[in-house]
């Protein structure tokens, strides 16, 4: 990386952060720390690399701005709290505590905030830590790969629990990602929850990357039959280790015919992609039995088209629904979960990066070594 990023200029106090200046650029340097009455400080403990921090680097994901620091799967340590500042829900969150941040905030006027205001996540102007926000404007640290983040009000901020530690905190936003999904598929708060797949569904889970992986674990925490699987060998052994019924797939045909012969020739109720190409969603929809529901995650970015005969849709009864990022109370009880077993979430962290090492974290994720990645400063 290149010390000498000419985007921003020394002040009185900095802090380091990997600031990725344009497409496929990044450089370390040091950003404005600029504390205000109207903001919190919190020192990052842990960040995740998201599947979706390779797209922004590389300038594939929509929304993307530049230069912006990356990172938003955030945990931290509170180190300023200005006078003014307020974040939801209302927890009293003081100096020294450790929170975990929702990065996203609906802007409480568009359409979407003001007819569902309930479904936050589809705000059509969220300001997103490490993904929309710039850093050459305050309040400068947006993104979890860095020493710092400034958070303005409005935010959602959770504490995290005295027994998870440090290092999973940051687990906490991809988890509740999952369980975003896995609600979709279950059918919980929705009209349609007569017809789902009610209690101890089957279900398939595509792909057994760290956003599958956790999608697995959400839908063994209810009760469910899961099946996940890959193409990978180590990612399938893997999921192995953590005692799921784990499925390795042929890398061309056959795919689905594997998974119908694992469900009895019948399909499962769900199927959810977590593998995030246009073939997934292809063959993920016949995967799933007659009246199931297939929903997809994993194509947050467009990896171009797939081909689908409509009329497997309507013959099959199927339901097709999209499922993006998660509502400010899925992290609350993706808390919940992490708690739970805090031993078994630290297994998916399997290689760790400091902030100098931004570019190669992100490199580690795009080629899919070993699970979950993480930034520690
Ligand atoms: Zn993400
Ligand atoms: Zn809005």
């Amino acid at each position: 990386m290149n010390r000498n990023s000419s985007v921003i200029k020394k002040m009185a106090e900095t802090c380091l952060a990997g600031i990725t200046e344009k497409e496929e650029t990044i450089t370390l340097n040091q950003v404005p720390l600029v504390k205000t009455d109207d903001c919190a400080v919190i020192s990052i403990l842990s960040s995740g690399v998201c599947g979706t921090d390779p797209h922004i680097f590389s300038g594939k994901r929509v929304g993307a701005t530049y230069p912006t620091i990356q990172g938003h799967e955030i945990c931290g340590r509170i180190e300023h709290l200005g006078k003014s500042f307020s974040c939801k829900p209302g927890d009293h969150i003081a100096i020294g505590d450790r929170v975990i941040l929702v990065p996203g905030k609906a802007c409480g006027t568009c359409h979407y905030c003001i007819t569902y205001p309930h479904q936050e996540h589809l705000c059509v102007n969220r300001g997103i830590y490490g993904v929309t926000l710039r850093c050459d404007r305050p309040p400068y640290l947006i993104g979890g790969f860095a020493q710092k983040v400034v958070i303005t009000s409005g935010y959602w901020l959770f504490l995290l629990p005295k027994d998870i530690p440090d290092e999973i905190g940051c687990l906490t936003e991809p988890l509740a990602v999952a369980i975003h999904a896995v609600e979709r598929g279950v059918g919980m708060n929705m009209p349609t929850a007569q017809y789902g797949p009610g209690l101890y569904p089957t279900i398939i889970i595509q792909g057994a990357g760290p956003i599958g992986l956790l999608t697995a674990i959400t839908c063994r925490s209810i009760g469910a039959h899961v099946i996940i699987t890959d193409i990978l060998e180590h990612r399938v052994s893997f999921a192995k280790e953590l005692k799921l019924h784990a499925v390795l797939l042929p890398r061309k045909e056959g795919r689905v015919l594997a998974l119908r012969k694992e469900t009895k020739g019948i399909g499962a109720d769900i199927a959810i992609d977590c593998a995030g190409t246009p073939e997934a969603f292809e063959e993920g929809i016949q995967m799933v039995r007659r009246g199931g529901r297939y929903i997809e995650l994993g194509n947050f970015a467009d990896s171009g088209e797939a081909l689908v005969k409509p009329s497997y849709i309507c013959r099959n009864d199927l339901e097709i629904f999209g499922s993006v990022i998660a509502s400010p109370w899925d992290f609350g009880r993706a808390i919940q979960l992490l708690q739970k077993d805090a031993a078994l979430f630290q297994k998916l962290i399997t290689h760790r990066f400091r902030i100098e090492e931004t570019e190669k974290a992100i490199i580690n994720v795009k080629e899919k070594h070993g699970i979950k990645t993480i930034i520690v400063p």
